[in-house]
């Protein structure tokens, strides 16, 4: 199943907007005449030189809101760890659950025909529990509570550069779980289009730094060289 990653809107003139804030810490105008003055390329420089130093700060003025739609309960459950972010999440509570859209099918159960089997039937179990528990006029709330993690589900959600960065670095990365890293890959496209000066060389940790951090969780598939170029053309 193809990701539903779409790009809502991100901060007008974002690379001007973090050059000029760079700049503010260095020039004795005022934020607004260095912002006015302030041309795209140089724009760019600042901003890459002054994150190279570590003020990672600077990119925080620039937002992205995402609509993330149709993924599972259990990859927004790891999205929302990110605490440096705000978050909608279509309420179980209020809409129910529908029994045409309902569940997401992990590639390793879709592609083996007896887990596939196993695992419809059970969704199909649930689905129609859920339905009698309705009829039976059990609020949604609670009738939630047979929801299997496999639900689908549409989220919201803004983050600013500098912590849409370090999302990329671990959920980009190989040892993140798969629906997330493609949720995660997909936003770094989206975002890096927008504004490629704030994202240039963002992806998985090994990306940015040239090596893998994970010491001895490094999964063995990991190929330094390609998983580079891969980010690099995204
Ligand atoms: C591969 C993988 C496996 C994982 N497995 C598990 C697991 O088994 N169990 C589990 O519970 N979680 C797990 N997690 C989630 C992980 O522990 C983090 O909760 C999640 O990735 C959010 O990252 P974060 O805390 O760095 O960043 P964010 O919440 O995105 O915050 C960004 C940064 O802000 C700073 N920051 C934010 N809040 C605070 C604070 N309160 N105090 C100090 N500094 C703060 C930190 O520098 C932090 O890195 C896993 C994550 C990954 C990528």
């Amino acid at each position: 199943m193809p990701v539903k990653v779409k790009l809502l809107r991100y901060t007008n003139d974002a690379e001007l907007l973090c050059g000029a804030a760079a700049l503010t810490s260095t020039r004795s105008g005022t934020p607004s005449e260095i912002l006015r003055k302030l041309d795209p390329e140089t724009a760019r420089q600042v901003i890459k030189r002054v994150t190279g130093y570590g003020h990672g700060s600077v990119i925080e003025h620039a937002s992205f809101t995402f609509s993330i739609e149709g993924v599972s309960r259990a990859m927004t459950h790891q999205l929302v760890r990110h605490r440096i972010a705000s978050y909608t999440q279509q309420s179980q509570r209020y809409v129910a659950y529908d029994m045409l859209e309902s569940y997401v099918t992990p590639p390793s159960i879709e592609n083996d025909g007896e887990a596939k089997k196993l695992y419809d039937q059970a969704l199909a179990s649930i689905s129609r529990v859920y339905e009698a528990l309705l009829k039976m006029k059990i609020p949604k709330e609670d009738a939630r509570f047979i929801l299997p993690n496999a639900a689908k589900t549409n989220i919201i959600v803004t983050m600013n550069a500098r912590e849409l960065r370090h999302f990329f670095n671990l959920r980009c990365c190989a040892r993140a779980q798969w629906e997330m890293r493609e949720v995660a890959t997909e936003m770094l496209r989206q975002a890096k289009k927008a504004a490629p000066a704030l994202f240039e060389n963002a992806g998985p940790t090994c990306v940015e730094l040239g090596y893998c951090v994970e010491g001895k969780m490094k999964p063995a598939e990991c190929n330094l060289e390609e998983i580079r170029q891969r980010f690099k053309k995204l």
